[in-house]
């Protein structure tokens, strides 16, 4: 024998190394083995005919765990072109993916059916190779009884780790083990049967008694998965009778017994021995449970012919036989799918296929894809199978599983439903290298509802979808774990909260709970997959961004520009007014209005960038407006960071339309729309949230326990005796557990002191300003510089002083309340504190509101002065005499901020504190004051119901504040010289409107102004217009907060009807006083004549007049080619009780002068070859409107003016004319002559008021006579 080779001296010290270091020799002390490393040797040399394989080398188990960390394959025997002949098929087979690569590895080891933990053998059904070194599981697709415990080769296999790495991988063994030891001996593999005393127990005519030791012997028709029921793992075995068609089950349940699992193959004989006879405690029926002593042996008798089989069973047996290949399965179901409809429940065929995975849809709920076409669900099987083997590329044999169509109207695939009378059997490894994804053994939420609700397969799809589109959206917040896990009795996870109320009303009388045993030994076949019932999706839970496109792509569909117009207005408009009108408009969506319904789910953050309220996802984020039914504002700082579930909200989809349509007669065409934008938020209410997951679990506990129960602790003691100092709460709180409760959000560095104490300070906000860039500098770390500062500033009064709590959780902040009563008094002054908010803390904007009682919290802190150090005097220090001025508090980053309570909730004994707050209660106004004369303030604050939202063109002189930022960050909506007007009412049937304008720069950011909402409008600037009229503007300091939602809208209304009630009917005479606060009226009146008619076709360009198709305007040119019609009139009405002129235009004029709507037309169109006609009654005004005598058009309206058919009674709707008179100036009594009869007299009149007109009806006589009626009633 020649000297080895220096090469092969390493590799043989390597070999032994391995050796002594993974294969320790047997235990049994008698075994005559050889030396282990001989005996590998001999057998690799076996293996690689000869010669030892110097190429590779050896690996222990735990080295393949901890090395590998990508999937990979070692052949030990095969030549470069095998293993690439293998590769190319692997990769033929799925496009997508590559081979596994190879490594040249020896994996020597023990095959073993359980895993050594804590010294205890814990058997699962799984097989395992392991060595000295560690345990790892292994799938084999043929193996024997024998080669347990026993030392192998493993010439061919393939590694796959795990993609998490939190535990390990496992081995997929491609060809079958080569031992290293001679086999040995085993007694038992001597062919043992008795096939005469099985056949009578086989027929079960022995009468049931406790017997034991019995053998039985027959051919395994079915074989069941293995199961794991109270913290027992089993499966059934099936043998048939070789006579007849009787089949037994037997029940296999000893630990040693379940690698049985892995040799019974389908239609092979088998004996079985040591058996004994069992019933089921519930129907009765007989089984055979094995014995500890009991053995699976193969059948070797001579041959026995077997009987045709029964026809009862022929529908059963038959299935296994035939299998169908993809081609075959799907011809004959997609000519299937056409025909059907998911009207009623349907039967699922049961049916064998043989299919390549070729996708794992969801491990987790067992769903793979199988040949791209259909969808394999393993989820009715329990184990799953631990899904190893099953990843794309390996090759499966499904026998009797349920063919379901279309079980699911979204789901696209044909489902293969695998029951417990399925058997799914591995038939090739994948070759390529796809990575393992196990399920999770603990926990599957999937499995856990579905046997919880004993789904069905239709909803279990649904359910699937569901918790997936969940899982996506929000384990980067919470992490997957902490959102699925949650023990169901105590604490259900977010993902069960969500599911279970939605299962619940889909699976209403929860059918009986599933028992598997008569599925698994029935008779007859009964399993939850016979029938189905194809399901529409009765509700999604789409992404954010899904959700914001379909409600775009709702608001779009189909949109008409002429839907955001009345047509008899649009005639009348100017191309600037046209276009103006339609730039702006909303519509609103209810969850109803999407085809399924959608839930609306999202975790609650504030904006970093425009400080208001949103909800977000993964994909994306959501403004939100919340809002209480009871009207007070949405302040739940606890809230901030859960994740919230709405199924009772508004999509509230607002358009922008860039357009430049030359009139109304061109806005069926659509090319005019330059550009078309929208913004999306949604709008809910606090009632209708449901928190699926609290951000800070702690906080909000203390918050519920904390501020009713310590209300009502004081409720019957007195006032003196309660009061404590806070030195007596210092000491009272230092002594309780020390080092208990560490919190995680403590950040030390707040104060020395640290610990996990903190200081809180209770406060009521007075007054609130809004968000704007203000000349203060953040620290020196941030950068901030000379840069303006984006910040809000509310004032505040203190309540109490600062508090030590031992830690976050605890709350003990409202008997503050009477403390304050006793020493607050006499320094207000240092009771009141201007707060600053920047940075970080601008958080906290959308939660604080006028009115609140919160509190700060300091973390990490026990340094009670710490609110007063950080003061600053709000001005230099030489006012500082003027006491008046509050001291300003910067608010840190690291404060947190809690809503307690409401003022208006405080309870009786603690009045005293609001005694404090006495004066404050003015500082809201009503909107009747503010518009009154005598109000005095300039900065007002108030609520309202918004009426009505205009968009119109800024005055001119009130350019809006530079908030450059944020008009550069974000694209521009809508055009910056273009105000927002609303129309704002103390309530919805209310006369009183008090316009507000905002500019278009302050709009970007305010959500929820919309037709019906009740808003709270703070610090907007009070003004008087030219001609007396009292508006409002929203300045850089004003701000908003919802305090009511619109209760409901039509979609694509963009101006919402505006008369809740009818117009109230007035007299003329009674019209004076109520001059300010009229909107519409309407009188019963008598038209006594026409003053002023101007009928005019004027250019929708530059208003020139505009005749015979061309504008007239000339220097310069005017390319306009459209004409606008316009009209006008003046006429004098009375009613009994005086007189008023009129101001009629456009359709009213028609109406007034009582034409019909076709004679109306015809005159315009006379009128259009002039360009204008007008006429004047009586003495001529010189308003430059040019009379031709001989005119037949003006002939026509002068004659038509002074007949009396135009005289005549009406019913007119009006508003002030607020414009061209100054109706508030007290006018002069006039004096003028009257006739009556014969008799002439002089009266003093007022002066007669001056009226638009709204509408005007033709009087009916029942109506003329009922108004008479009322009005001689009411005078009586
Ligand atoms: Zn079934
Ligand atoms: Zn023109």
């Amino acid at each position: 024998m020649a000297e080895p080779s220096a090469a092969e001296q390493r590799w043989l010290q390597a070999a032994r190394d391995f050796v002594r270091r993974a294969l320790p020799a047997l235990e049994e002390p008698g075994e005559s083995e050889p030396p282990p490393l001989d005996a590998v040797l001999q057998c690799l040399r076996k293996a690689s005919s000869g010669d030892l394989p110097l190429g590779y080398s050896f690996i222990s188990i735990s080295d393949l765990q901890h090395q590998q960390c990508t999937p990979c394959c070692s052949h030990l025997t095969w030549s470069t072109n095998e293993f690439k002949e293998w590769a190319r098929q692997g990769e033929d087979s799925l496009r997508m993916h590559t081979a596994l690569p190879r490594t040249y590895l020896i994996l020597v080891g023990y095959l073993t059916e359980g895993r050594q933990e804590n010294k205890e053998k814990l058997v699962d059904g799984c097989l395992y190779v392991k060595d000295s070194t560690g345990t790892i599981p292994c799938e084999l697709l043929h193996f024997e009884l024998e080669w347990l415990e026993s030392l192998f080769l493993f010439p061919s296999w393939s590694y796959i780790p795990q993609t998490d790495r939190t535990t390990t991988g496992y081995l997929e063994i491609l060809m079958d083990p080569v031992p290293i030891n001679p086999p040995k001996e085993v007694p038992h593999s001597i062919p043992v049967t008795y096939p005469a005393s099985a056949e009578p127990l086989l027929t079960s005519r022995i009468p049931c008694k406790r017997k034991s030791n019995l053998t039985v012997a027959g051919e395994l028709t079915r074989l069941g998965s293995l199961l794991h029921i109270h913290h027992k793992t089993f499966f059934f075995l099936f043998l048939e009778c070789f006579t007849s068609a009787i089949c037994v089950p037997v029940l296999v349940q000893n630990p040693n017994q379940l690698a049985w699992h892995h040799i019974l193959q389908l239609g092979h004989r088998y004996t079985v021995t040591g058996l004994s006879m069992s019933s089921l405690k519930k129907t009765g029926q007989r089984i055979f449970i094995t014995g500890v002593s009991s053995c699976l042996l193969p059948y070797c008798a001579e041959k026995v012919r077997k009987q045709p089989l029964d026809s009862a069973w022929q529908g059963e047996s038959t299935h296994s036989s035939s299998l169908e290949s993809a081609e075959q399965l799907s011809d004959s179901l997609e000519l299937g799918i056409e025909e059907e409809m998911p009207t009623s429940t349907k039967k699922s065929q049961i049916i064998s296929y043989v299919g390549t995975v070729t996708k794992i849809l969801n491990v987790q709920a067992g769903l793979f894809l199988l040949d791209d076409k259909v969808c394999l669900c393993l989820a009715y099987q329990q184990l799953l199978n631990s899904a190893r083997g099953l990843r794309p590329g390996a090759c499966v044999e499904l026998i009797g599983v349920h063919v379901l169509q279309k079980p699911l109207v979204s789901f696209s695939y044909i489902v293969l439903g695998a029951c417990l009378r399925s058997t799914i059997k591995l038939k090739s490894f994948s070759r390529l290298s796809t990575p393992y994804q196990p399920p999770a053994s603990l926990g599957n939420l999937y499995l856990q509802l579905l046997f919880r609700y004993n789904l069905g397969m239709p909803v279990y799809l649904w359910l699937v979808s569901l918790l997936e589109m969940f899982e996506e959206r929000f384990s980067c917040f919470f992490g997957r774990l902490r959102l699925l896990l949650g023990s169901r009795q105590t604490h259900p996870g977010a993902a069960e909260k969500f599911l279970d109320p939605l299962l619940q009303a889909v699976v209403p009388e929860r059918e009986q709970a599933r028992d598997i045993y008569s599925e698994i030994l029935g008779k007859v076949h009964q399993c939850p997959l016979q029938e189905y019932l194809p399901l529409n999706p009765p509700c999604q839970a789409p992404s954010l961004s899904a959700l914001c496109h379909l409600a775009e792509q709702k608001s779009w569909e189909g949109f008409s520009p002429s839907q955001l117009l009345s047509p008899l207005e649009a005639q009348h408009m100017g191309t600037q007014e046209l276009n103006r009108t339609l730039a702006w408009s909303y519509c609103t969506f209810s969850a109803g209005s999407f085809q399924p319904r959608l839930i609306l789910l999202g975790v609650l953050k504030v904006s970093s960038r425009s400080s208001s309220l949103q909800l977000q996802d993964k994909s994306s984020t959501l403004a939100c407006v919340i809002s209480h039914k009871d009207g007070s504002p949405f302040a739940h700082t606890d809230l901030k960071g859960s994740l919230l579930q709405v199924e009772n909200y508004q999509v509230i989809v607002e358009r922008f339309l860039q357009t430049d349509f030359p009139s109304w007669e061109h806005l069926a065409n659509l090319e005019y729309v330059r550009v078309k934008r929208t913004s999306v938020y949604v709008q809910f209410y606090f009632e209708d949230v449901q928190v699926l997951h609290a951000a800070e679990g702690k906080i909000q506990k203390a918050l519920r326990s904390g501020n009713s129960s310590s209300l009502r602790k004081k409720d019957d003691g007195s006032l003196t005796c309660e009061l404590e100092i806070p030195e007596a709460k210092v000491l009272k709180l230092k002594d309780p557990k020390p080092g208990t409760h560490r919190d995680e959000t403590c950040q030390g560095g707040q104060s020395s002191t640290g610990g996990t104490s903190c200081v809180s300070r209770l406060f009521v906000v007075t007054q609130k300003e809004g968000l704007m860039l203000r000349n203060y500098q953040l620290p020196a770390a941030d950068g901030g510089g000379q840069k303006l500062q984006h910040s809000f500033q509310a004032t505040v009064l203190w309540l109490g002083r600062p508090h030590l709590l031992s830690h976050l959780g605890e709350t003990e902040h409202l008997p503050e309340l009477e403390e304050t009563s006793c020493d607050g008094e006499e320094d207000m002054t240092r009771q009141e504190a201007l707060l600053l908010f920047m940075g970080k803390s601008l958080q906290w904007f959308p939660f604080l509101h006028l009115d609140g009682l919160y509190c700060f919290i300091v973390p990490c802190c026990s340094d009670l002065e710490v609110f007063d150090k950080l003061c600053l005097p709000s001005v230099p220090p030489k006012f500082l005499s003027r006491s008046s001025c509050p001291m300003c508090l910067r608010v840190q980053d690291t404060w947190l901020l809690k809503h307690e309570t409401w003022i208006s909730s405080l309870t009786e004994h603690q009045l005293a504190a609001r005694s404090l707050l006495t004066g404050m209660d003015q500082r809201i106004s009503s909107i009747p004051e503010v518009l009154s004369n005598s109000f005095t303030g300039s900065l007002v604050s108030f609520t309202g119901e918004i009426v009505e939202r205009t968009l119109c063109a800024s005055p001119k002189n009130e350019k809006p504040c530079v908030t450059v930022g944020l008009q550069k960050q974000k694209g521009r909506l809508l055009a910056s010289d273009r105000s927002v007007k609303l129309s704002v009412a103390v309530a919805s049937d209310s006369h009183v409107l008090m316009d507000i304008y905002v500019a278009s720069t302050y709009l970007q950011h305010l959500w929820g102004l919309l037709p019906g909402a009740k808003i709270l409008f703070q610090n907007l600037e009070r003004k008087i217009s030219r001609f007396h009229n009292v508006y409002c503007t929203y300045i850089a300091s004003s701000c908003v907060s919802i305090l009511s939602l619109p209760a409901s809208y039509l979609p694509f209304s963009s101006r919402p009807a505006r008369e809740a009630s009818p117009p109230s009917f007035v007299y003329l005479s009674s019209l004076q006083p109520h001059l300010q606060s009229l909107p519409r009226a309407q009188i019963l009146c008598h038209l006594t004549c026409v003053l002023f008619l101007s009928l005019q076709w004027v250019c929708s360009l530059c208003n020139s007049i505009f005749k015979e198709g061309r504008c007239t305007r000339h220097s310069p040119a005017c390319p306009s080619h459209t004409g606008v019609r316009q009209a006008s009139a003046r006429v004098l009405v009375e009613d009994g009780t005086g007189e008023a002129f009129v101001l009629c235009r456009n359709q009213h004029v028609a109406a007034m002068l009582g034409l019909s709507l076709l004679e109306w037309e015809a005159l315009l169109k006379c009128v259009q070859r002039r360009g204008s006609v007008c006429i004047q009654h009586g003495e001529a005004t010189g308003t430059g409107c040019a009379e031709e005598p001989d005119d037949l058009v003006a002939c026509y309206l002068r004659s038509l003016c002074r007949s009396p058919l135009i005289c005549r009674p009406i019913l007119l709707d009006f508003s002030l004319d607020r414009k061209p008179s100054r109706i508030l100036q007290p006018a002069p009594l006039q004096l003028r002559n009257f006739r009556c009869s014969e008799v002439e007299f002089v009266s003093q009149m007022r002066p007669r008021p001056s009226l638009l007109c709204l509408n005007v009806e033709e009087v009916k006589h029942n109506v003329w006579s009922s108004k008479r009626i009322s009005r001689t009633s009411s005078r009586c």
